[in-house]
């Protein structure tokens, strides 16, 4: 099998302007950006917004381990094979944060035949979004500190402010900071910090506007910080939010590019999964539904955060109903889950396997629980045996689930027909999705409820102080906001090591913060690292251009 970028480079992709004919845009409603990336116009999408809704459908997955689970590449192969069956599908996912791919190897486009192309660019710079994303959020940040400068007409605490600064880069140098050293010119100095930017409100935003008022009244209510009477200053109240949303205006047209088999896919967004919401952004997705009849969609992580987040922030904050749940599973991660170590993954192991499904099963009680009707997409990797599949298939059947065999990173949509057929009986009729818990229930309770029902926590250890603030922001008119939980992503607890179902552990609350422009609640469970460092051995060291000019070393 060739290597990822190999068989995206022999793609042979349509002109964009094809591909969007076949969403019924012609050429006005799309901005090319070159031969084979578009933005669709703001136009467009108004023009859409009255048209009858497709299916929506969230490919998410079991807890992820390093033996890898393919959401993405399940989610395109399960778009191709929609269209292969004649069912017409687009797919929707997240854009890649540039920075990672120097540091460790992968890419954000799906893999082996089931990918998205131009497959570098989604990579790299794209479009320009995230830089777009980088400057509206830095341009906040600078008029923080020129207001400071300028003789803090609000007060502003330079030790309480919360705005720190972003980049797309891997830069642990950045992470704690003193600004403005060098003398009264050069204002108030005060502690600070980078972040990397898909952890940036900023990027949650963008995902969750509905339009351009929308956005920037988001942009209006972020949080910057306190004054000296404790209280909150807003970018509005900095008067940010106007230029912000100019820099953000074309970013917010969602990026319409294709699978290997030129079947359209928006790649709008990308919010990191664990201190926000982790799903690509509305405006894609609500253009995606209206475009196509069937829309598949990614969240990141495991079923656990990504999909709970998916339902409880982006479905409820944007009125979206979800038709169908995919669970992603491997042979090699549920024997992950059932003990075995990565080094021993290639050797047959069922009893591994069957001690692994536990957490499976977790998970498809968990979407079940939200009204939805589930499946199971077994990507099966070439190495696993008849044995381990068959196991797989007795315990979903045991469990009342179907499980369907998908072989579409070897085969493109070819190999998720089944999937697709199987997809497409289940959302005969429309899902009754229902939320976890209801906008009125406190913000505490919220917390307590995500941890007890989804991961089984037992408790909820909450730091000193933590409820206090809570109930600060119930007063203040916050309380209806949904909360996103920033926890690890390898285990339902907040232990790493925890694979597999455990239960009676103690979920620690380390810190909350209000992201009221995303409008979400942030609930910090353990360490968050919001601006990553590059590894010893960066994949930067082995990336550089060949004799033709094409990028090498990248995936
Ligand atoms: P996720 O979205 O869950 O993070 P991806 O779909 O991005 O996962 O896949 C992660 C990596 O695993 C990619 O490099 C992809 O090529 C590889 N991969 C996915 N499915 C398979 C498979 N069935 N066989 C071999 N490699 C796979
Ligand atoms: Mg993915």
């Amino acid at each position: 099998m060739k290597s990822d970028i190999e068989i995206a480079r022999a793609a042979h992709k349509q002109p964009i302007s094809d591909i969007a004919a076949r969403l019924g845009l012609g050429a006005a409603d799309i901005l090319p950006y070159g031969h084979d990336k578009a933005k669709i116009t703001h136009d467009a999408i108004r023009a859409q917004a009255d048209r009858p809704q497709g299916r929506l459908i969230l490919v998410t997955a079991i807890n992820p381990t390093p033996a890898g689970e393919g959401k993405t590449t399940t989610t395109v192969g399960l778009g191709d094979g929609l269209n292969r069956i004649g069912a017409r599908a687009t797919v929707c996912i997240r854009e890649a944060s540039l920075g990672p791919n120097f540091g460790m190897k992968g890419g954000a486009a799906g893999g082996g035949m089931a990918q998205i192309v131009p497959m570098e660019d989604m990579n790299l710079h794209f479009t320009g979004d995230f830089h777009a994303v980088t400057s509206a959020h830095n341009l906040l940040a600078a008029m923080i500190d020129n207001h400071i400068h300028w003789g803090n007409e609000l007060r502003i605490d330079p030790r309480r402010v919360t705005w720190r600064r972003v980049m797309d880069m891997n830069d642990r140098a950045l992470r704690q900071n003193v600004i403005a050293l060098g003398g009264p010119a050069n204002g108030v100095p005060r502690e600070s910090g980078f972040d990397i930017t898909v952890a940036s409100e900023v990027m949650a935003i963008l995902c969750l506007a509905s339009d351009l008022a929308d956005l920037q009244a988001r942009l209006g209510r972020i949080v910057i910080g306190q004054n000296a009477d404790r209280q909150p200053v807003t970018a509005r109240d900095i008067g940010a939010d106007g230029a912000m949303t100019v820099l953000l205006r074309d970013a917010l047209q969602p990026n319409l590019v294709q699978t290997l088999e030129n079947n359209p896919a928006l790649v709008h967004g990308g919010p990191f999964a664990n201190i926000a919401h982790g799903c690509n952004s509305v405006i894609a997705t609500r253009t995606a539904l209206a475009l196509s009849d069937y829309v598949v969609t990614e969240a990141g992580f495991g079923a656990d955060l990504g999909a709970e987040k998916f339902l409880d922030i982006k479905c409820r904050l944007a009125g979206l109903s979800p038709d169908a749940v995919v669970v992603v599973a491997t042979v090699r991660a549920l024997k992950m889950n059932g003990g075995v170590a990565r080094a021993d993954l290639g050797a047959e192991n069922v009893e591994a396997l069957r001690a692994g499904c536990a957490n499976l099963g977790r998970h498809i009680e968990n979407m079940r629980g939200y009204g939805l009707p589930v499946v199971v997409a077994i990507n099966h990797f070439t190495t696993d045996t008849e044995a381990e599949i068959a196991a797989l298939h007795d315990y979903c059947r045991a469990h009342g689930v179907e499980a369907v065999l998908c072989r579409h990173w070897e085969l493109g949509g070819a190999g998720a027909e089944d999937l697709a057929r199987t997809v497409v009986a289940m959302t005969a009729e429309r899902g009754a999705y229902t939320p976890l818990y209801p906008d009125e229930m406190p913000l505490w309770d919220k917390i307590e409820t995500i941890c007890k029902r989804i991961y089984r926590a037992a408790r909820v250890d909450a730091a000193p102080g933590v409820r206090a603030r809570l109930e600060e922001w119930q007063a203040a008119g916050h309380g209806h906001l949904p909360v996103c939980i920033a926890k690890t992503q390898y285990s339902f607890s907040a232990d790493p090591a925890a694979l597999g179902a455990p239960e009676g552990f103690a979920i620690p609350l380390r810190e909350v913060r209000l992201a009221a422009g995303a409008g979400f609640v942030v609930a910090i469970c353990g360490d968050i690292m919001t601006m990553p460092g590059l590894p010893r051995e960066p994949a930067a060291l082995r990336i550089g251009l060949d004799a033709e000019g094409q990028v090498q070393g990248l995936f």
